[in-house]
């Protein structure tokens, strides 16, 4: 006996029609997680047969995202499998063999009308107060056989059935009953007049082909469902479970859009997310472990993942709420992991090499410790961690000089300051401290003012890690050294003044 979940086949079948959007990926995401939680297979298959829609770049771009995000596919583009091709403008002949077979059992026809004629015959029927077509089988004026004499292009459609109930038994829905007499769909085309399938065959027969067990897509494909249940059942087929998955709403209730930061993958890993804290985050859109527990790892998702607790309601994604889910997982991140992640952003900002020296990447693991805590992305990191770097060039005198204090006075606390850190024989939090706790003293200074023209003079900003911290990371000359540039940077003021 064994309690080990049946291996089960998912697969993501996106159209090259755009990016894969972050609200777009949760779908991808819970079908990877049931094949990797039950040892099963993750299947890629581009469905590219609308030649209307393709955008070119579209499909490089989608696999660089599932790659960037660590989404790996056991089969389709790339890696292969027993199915291929993985491409289904590859697969045509597969299609028309399957179209041959409804044909032959008479459950797909050939259908001579052309679209205009459709449209004429409809709208004389919306005049009479008739219902449109639904059947395209014997329609009047239009001579089937004449026209496949002619050689004329045809469309073959599935007749739909007309009585009895279509049943979507959808794996967290439960059964939805369509009555059939009253459903109101046209036979819908199963293969264009360009011999190109439509979505609906494509994807059931692959589905079939590939022996798909879950299908887990968008709950917008409901309404068409009987279409594809009805392929099935034509064939005779053993449906796959269906999971129709909510929509994604933004935090004010409307469907998710750009607004809400509805945009590409690659443009949150650009942005310093990790892949790790967005498919955390994802997860837990519309899916729960307990009802408490939101932080997980990959190998605990994998674990846990159950796709009877997705919730048939619509979920919510919120940006900040990712965003603090990034700063858990950067907070918590291994220093010399953080350091190898955030180094190419360093290396953009050219605060460090393009190909890092380890000494370089030595002083970055060196300074995160100062900043890891504030870090919510890692494209944060450079102007966290620039003036370490790069001596301020010049100084706003503004902020400089705090507030309620006099030009003179900052020098003079420069300067001492200057002094008494020279002296330091020992560079270190606890003298530094001392040092200038007790020069602020000896001028009659407040705290707040003294450390706040320190910090301004040696890291040009007026947030930074605690300023002791600070001083000695930056090490003693080189603070002496910003202290006297801000000295000097006063000076004019002074004379001027
Ligand atoms: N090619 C379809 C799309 O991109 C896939 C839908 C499905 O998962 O079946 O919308």
């Amino acid at each position: 006996m064994t309690d080990l979940p049946t291996p089960a086949r998912t697969r993501f079948a996106p159209s090259p029609t755009g990016f894969v959007h972050i609200g777009s990926l949760r779908t991808v995401l819970f079908s990877w997680l049931w094949a990797r939680h039950t040892g099963g297979q993750f299947l890629l298959r581009i469905e590219d047969t609308d030649r209307k829609r393709y955008v070119p770049g579209a499909e490089e771009q989608l696999i660089a995202s599932l790659q960037a995000i660590g989404m790996q596919w056991d089969e389709g583009p790339l890696v292969g499998g027993p199915h291929a091709p993985y491409h289904q403008s590859q697969r045509l002949e597969i299609y028309q063999r399957y179209a041959a077979e409804l044909e032959a059992k008479g459950v797909a026809y050939r259908s001579y009308i052309r679209g205009d004629e459709i449209e004429q015959l409809n709208q004389e029927r919306v005049e009479r107060g008739e219902p449109k077509l639904l059947s395209f089988r014997d329609l009047p004026g239009i001579d089937n056989a004449a026209r496949a004499a002619a050689g004329e292009p045809y469309t073959l459609r599935l007749a739909m059935r007309t009585s009895g109930q279509t049943v979507l038994n959808d794996l967290i829905r439960g059964p939805i009953v369509f009555e059939n007499a009253t459903l109101g769909m046209p036979d819908p085309v199963l293969i264009k007049s360009d011999g190109f399938p439509t979505y609906a065959m494509a994807a059931m027969v692959d589905d079939h082909e590939m022996a798909i067990t879950h299908v887990l897509r968008g709950d917008e494909w409901i309404s068409t469902s009987p279409i594809h249940i009805q392929i099935y059942e034509a064939f005779g087929w053993q449906q796959p479970v269906w999971i129709h998955v909510p929509i994604v709403l933004g935090n004010d209730g409307k469907r998710l859009s750009k607004r809400h930061g509805d945009t590409s993958i690659t443009e949150y890993l650009d942005a310093g997310f990790l892949p790790e804290a967005i498919i955390n985050y994802l997860v837990l859109i519309g899916w729960s472990y307990d009802d408490k527990t939101e932080i997980m790892t990959i190998q605990e998702l994998i674990e846990r993942f159950d796709l009877t607790r997705i919730r048939p309601s619509a979920g919510v994604f919120d940006r900040e709420k990712l965003l603090h889910f990034n700063g858990v997982y950067l907070r918590a991140m291994a220093p010399e992991v953080l350091v190898q992640r955030i180094a190419p952003y360093l290396s953009r900002a050219g605060i460090i090499s393009a190909a890092p020296t380890e000494a370089e990447l030595a002083r970055v693991a060196q300074l995160l410790p100062l900043v890891q805590e504030r870090l919510k992305l890692l494209s944060e990191a450079p102007e966290t961690l620039d003036f370490f770097f790069v001596r301020p060039q010049s100084y706003d005198l503004g902020v400089l000089v705090p507030k309620k204090t006099e030009p003179a006075q900052v020098v003079q606390v420069l300067q001492a300051a200057h002094a008494a850190l020279g002296q330091l024989t020992s560079w270190d939090e606890a003298s530094t401290e001392a040092v200038l706790r007790q020069l602020t003293e000896d001028l009659g200074l407040k705290v707040g003012q003294v450390f706040m023209a320190l910090r301004v003079a040696a890291t040009g900003r007026t947030v930074s890690p605690g300023l002791f911290e600070t001083l000695v990371a930056l090490g003693q000359a080189e603070t002496l050294v910003r202290l006297s540039n801000a000295a000097t940077a006063l000076s004019p003021s002074l004379v001027v003044s």
